[in-house]
């Protein structure tokens, strides 16, 4: 089979391979037979495209270029990110989920790559009296003195996909669980995200900053590995929710309709270019019963 190039204006230069960090199987990006180049969904970096394939062995995806990550942080959006209605209920939802598991607020809860601590408060806000967080880029949260703790409950949203080892990574959290602890990976799904169509999942793709996108195989096989016991897989973002405009269609048919860049999340919001589009309207009230399916959020017990 031929290699699928969604870009075929642009080539696929340099590639010092290396194999599927993710499987070990020695696929490489020369062999792979879905290549794509997708821009950057910053706006900062929108003129730049960076190369993404496929593992043929585990479905996973990854970013071939090596950038100068630091470059591209220094200009991350979501670090304006501020507590509002929206994420309000996107926490509720993370809480809810968490319930359901029998987490309660006595349970000793880390949360990895916490950013500005936002989750963390909204904890602390809901009753629970043992809630750390740790991100190596945040000043308040990046004391490596709370790795030394055990957890009951370990939740790390959208963090696996943006390191350069998610093998280790996940192992190091595993580490960190106290036996009979649960484990919380909430990441995009690569089985579910089409390259030829990347436009419509550039949230879940977010290059250059996601480096290995894993299929849910691939999460799986790292839990098993580990000796856990995968208990519940949630298909969707945590963000889809019944309250208006909060639900993840909504959200990736927004960003699309202004521009296509992430930023427009964290700015004021555009209310004329809603009201202008049946469409948009549409999704912001019943996006829910049409989730995308780029994401995943797996719970696993030690
Ligand atoms: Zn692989």
């Amino acid at each position: 089979m031929s290699t699928t190039l969604c870009d075929p204006l642009e080539t696929v230069k340099s590639p010092p391979d290396a194999g599927c960090v993710l499987c070990g199987h020695s696929a490489t990006l020369g062999q792979a037979k879905v290549v794509c180049k997708v821009p950057s969904n910053v706006r900062m970096f929108q003129h730049e495209k960076f190369t993404v394939w496929r593992c043929e062995n585990c479905r996973s995806l990854h970013s071939h270029e090596n950038v100068d990550l630091d470059r591209y942080y220094k200009h991350y959006p979501f670090k304006q990110h501020e507590m509002n209605f929206a994420t309000r209920c996107a926490y509720n939802n993370r809480l809810r989920l968490l319930r359901k598991r029998d987490v309660c607020s006595s349970d000793k809860v880390l949360d990895y790559g916490c950013g500005e601590g936002l989750f963390v408060d909204f904890l602390h806000e809901k009753g629970f009296q043992n809630v750390a967080g740790y991100d190596a880029f945040a000043e308040e949260y990046s004391n490596e003195a709370v790795l030394e703790d055990q957890f009951d409950v370990i939740v790390s949203y959208d963090v696996i996909e943006h390191v350069e080892e998610p093998r280790s990574f996940f192992d190091s959290l595993v580490n960190l669980l106290a036996p009979g602890g649960l484990l919380v990976v909430g990441t995009p799904n690569a089985e579910q995200i089409d390259l030829s169509r990347w436009e419509e999942f550039s949230m879940e793709l977010h290059q250059p900053y996601h480096r290995h996108i894993l299929s849910e195989q691939v999460l799986m096989q790292l839990g098993r590995d580990a000796g856990l016991k995968a208990e519940y897989v949630y298909h969707r973002f945590y963000f889809d929710t019944l309250y208006p405009s909060v639900n993840t269609r909504f959200m990736e048919e927004y960003v699309r309709a202004t521009g296509s860049v992430i930023d427009v999340v964290v700015e004021e919001p555009q209310p004329g270019v809603v009201f202008r589009s049946p469409r948009l309207l549409f999704h912001a009230f019943f996006g829910y019963f049409a989730p995308p399916r780029g994401n995943m959020m797996a719970f696993f017990r030690k």
